[in-house]
């Protein structure tokens, strides 16, 4: 017998739930990976994902190889080419992790009703993507917890499975061929910073990271030029490393380092459950403001400055560079980022979601979309109206101003906190600086968001 596993979201060997299950009832496995144009045509195909997801699929096939097996590569519309394998192997099942995202939901529907008939039954496993799956801890009379603290307490007393092992080998069907597998030096307009993706990637930096960073994460994560967060997100995002593993090997390390990590786990997981139970949350307000946020054609040299790091605040300049540059940025720096653009310049959080999501190498709608919605006030924040004010931020989370120097080139030579406040320098070095001036005056920002939500 044999059964199709058809990757998605999940990239990787241990604790694959849906693999091992294959494993286990048939006698050949497929691994399968659909590049579907339906990603394309969303327009979440950004160079810099695609670039990662080459490394990851590259990696998958390696590592599959070593145990016997390979990866097969199919390029069409994801119902289509599974109906086909199916139909080409004989295979009797296809196993799937389950999705969270309406897209996801929706594709698991059109595999069902495309299989249905066909005697291939579709099992989809949950708790792959997310450490605890959407739904399976709700407070009374509702769907899901729209408020995080509550939603830890319940999450922290879940029993996750033991993380699985990589299989030792995998039995693929002889003579398997597919498309070639995608090369990551062939797409174009990647960040240069972008690490490496793939499982045997994410596997060793959490295991150096477990060593060195983690025991001092509850101190420093807040720390932007010391960067002492795990950077483990793009390797959550595409499934090359488990949130279940990540916890259980957290646990086991304990202390309030490891303490401080599971709970930011556990709010990736918070936002799946999120927009698994309110998927419009992904372009509506999840909670009505009645915002009149400033548009795209309102705005247009603000949004600009912004998105290019010349906004005049350095921090917000050093932030939006670091985005372009590695195609990833602190969160620190993502929450002071997106409070200037909704809050400061009043500009729509839609607007930034985008180009977050055009340049993040983790970006993905659940964990972007409503992030910055918590940040805009019109999310789950149970203190919508606050304000970071990035000088505060600033002096407070680069009291030196390293984070400013390291990607502000312009501002290199400008010596400790100093460098947070450049209209503050004596005139002749302020005048030698090509750098410009604040886009916005703080307090003219603070009170027309004030007053605009003084409407609400
Ligand atoms: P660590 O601090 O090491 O945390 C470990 C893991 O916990 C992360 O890898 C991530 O998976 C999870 N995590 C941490 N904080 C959050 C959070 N606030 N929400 C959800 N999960 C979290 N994260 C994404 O993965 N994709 C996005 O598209 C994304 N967009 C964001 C947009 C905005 C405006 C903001 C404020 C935050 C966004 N985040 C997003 C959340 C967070 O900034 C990143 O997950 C984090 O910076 C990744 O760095 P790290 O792996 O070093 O995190």
């Amino acid at each position: 017998t044999v059964a199709v596993v058809l990757f998605t979201s999940d990239l990787r060997l241990h604790d694959h739930p849906p693999l091992r299950a294959a494993l286990r009832a048939a006698d050949e496995v497929v691994p399968l990976f659909v590049l579907d144009p339906g990603i394309h045509a969303a327009g979440f195909d950004a160079p810099n994902r695609k670039a990662f997801l080459a490394d990851c699929l590259n990696d998958l096939d390696a590592s599959l190889r070593r145990r016997g097996g390979r990866l097969l590569i199919r390029n069409g519309p994801v119902v289509r080419e599974v109906r086909s394998v199916t139909a080409e192997y004989r295979a009797t099942e296809v196993h799937i992790a389950a999705g969270v995202t309406a897209y996801a939901h929706h594709r698991e529907e059109r595999l069902r009703a495309g299989l249905g008939g066909s005697g291939v039954a579709l099992r989809v496993h949950d708790a792959v993507i997310t450490a605890v799956a959407p739904g399976a801890v709700t407070p009374s009379g509702s769907d899901h917890f729209a408020v995080f603290t509550p939603y830890f307490r319940r999450w922290s007393q879940e029993s996750l499975r033991k993380p699985l092992a990589a299989p030792r080998t995998v039995r693929v069907p002889d003579g398997m061929r597919g498309e070639p597998l995608p090369d990551r030096a062939k797409v174009a307009g990647a960040s240069p910073g972008l690490p490496a993706g793939g499982e045997s990637s994410g596997r060793d930096r959490f295991s150096r990271w477990s060593r060195s960073g983690l025991s001092c994460y509850a101190d420093r994560h807040d720390d932007l030029a010391g960067d002492a967060t795990s950077r483990l997100s793009p390797y959550l995002h595409f499934g090359a490393l488990s949130p279940v593993e990540l916890v259980d090997r957290a646990r086991e390390h304990g202390g309030p380092g490891a303490d401080a990590f599971v709970r930011q786990v556990c709010w990736r997981d918070f936002h799946h459950q999120v927009l698994a139970a309110r998927p419009e949350a992904s372009t509506e307000d999840y909670r009505t403001r009645h915002d009149r946020w400033r548009k795209e054609d309102d705005a247009v040299e603000d949004i600009a400055a912004w998105r290019d790091g010349r906004t005049g605040y350095p921090v917000v300049d050093a932030a939006m560079r670091q985005l372009r540059h590695e195609g990833w940025m602190h969160n620190r720096a993502r929450l002071l980022v997106a409070s200037f653009l909704t809050k400061t310049l009043y500009v729509d959080w839609r607007i930034g979601a985008r180009h977050f999501l055009d340049l993040l190498v983790d970006g993905d709608i659940v964990n972007n979309q409503l992030n910055w919605q918590w940040v805009a006030g019109t999310g789950t924040d149970t203190r919508p109206h606050r304000v970071l004010n990035p000088l505060v931020q600033a002096k407070r989370f680069d009291p030196d101003g390293t984070y400013v120097r390291r990607w502000v080139a312009e501002l290199r030579d400008v010596d400790g906190a100093r460098v947070h406040e450049p209209w503050r320098l004596p005139a002749d070095q302020r005048d030698a600086l090509d750098y410009p001036e604040p886009v916005i005056d703080l307090a003219d920002g603070l009170a027309r968001f004030q007053h605009a939500r003084g409407r609400d």
